[in-house]
């Protein structure tokens, strides 16, 4: 015996861990689904045109999602007939049609944005460095899967052209530069999602 416990490894440990929170996560989105009787993708599909406010094409919505063209479009249909989403045509190409939320959606996706409790009281038994901890994780673990094309480049700081990890090694707890606002910050304010993001040149790949 070299005195390690039996059974799964730390990480393997951790995946299982990072699994039962997806499955909370989404078996929440289905408790919550309001008045409209939501399905967890459709409440995605809100939150994304939520996400800046600009007219989106349906093809962004699929690669953002990871989802595929027919199983978005028949979620837009449904969107569109609960009258929460607007289709016009885009009036950059004609040819495409472009999505907006129409005000029941905002108010929708307004309600979507409020974290239900069960989750809420789950993140508040996280401390502050806990959370700067698990975002720090996920954050590296999510980079190197957007590098494989496991799951879409979304709008993380470490894609984003603006990051610039440990730019301030001076300051443990504020190390890294945001050159968007000009200014430093630390992994517990590492984005995941963000409304300021520009992608990094080649895709995936932030400034070193
Ligand atoms: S603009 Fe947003 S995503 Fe980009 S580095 Fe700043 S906080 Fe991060």
């Amino acid at each position: 015996m070299d005195g390690a416990l039996p059974g799964l490894s730390p990480s393997e440990q951790l995946l299982i861990g990072l699994t039962r929170l997806g499955q909370a996560v989404r078996l929440s989105a289905w408790h919550n689904a309001g008045p409209t009787k939501l399905t967890p993708l459709q409440a995605d599909i809100l939150l994304f045109l939520a996400g800046d406010g600009r007219p989106r094409r349906q093809g962004e919505i699929v690669t953002a999602l990871a989802s595929t063209a027919p199983t978005v479009s028949d979620a837009v249909r449904a969107l569109t007939a609960k009258e929460l989403v607007d289709r016009r045509r885009d009036p950059l190409d004609t040819r495409t049609v472009a999505l907006t939320l129409t005000p029941d959606g905002r108010a929708e996706a307004d309600r979507l944005a409020a974290i239900p409790a069960p989750l809420r009281e789950a993140l508040d038994a996280l401390g502050e460095q806990d959370v700067a901890a698990m975002l720090r994780g996920t954050t590296a673990m999510i980079r190197v899967l957007q590098r494989h094309q496991a799951i879409p480049v979304s709008r993380t700081c470490v894609t984003c052209r603006f990051y610039r990890p440990d730019a301030h090694p001076e300051d443990p707890d504020r190390p890294h530069h945001c050159a968007f606002v000009d200014a430093p910050f630390g992994d517990g304010e590492l984005r995941l999602e963000c409304p300021d993001h520009q992608p990094a040149e080649p895709p995936g790949q932030a400034p070193a």
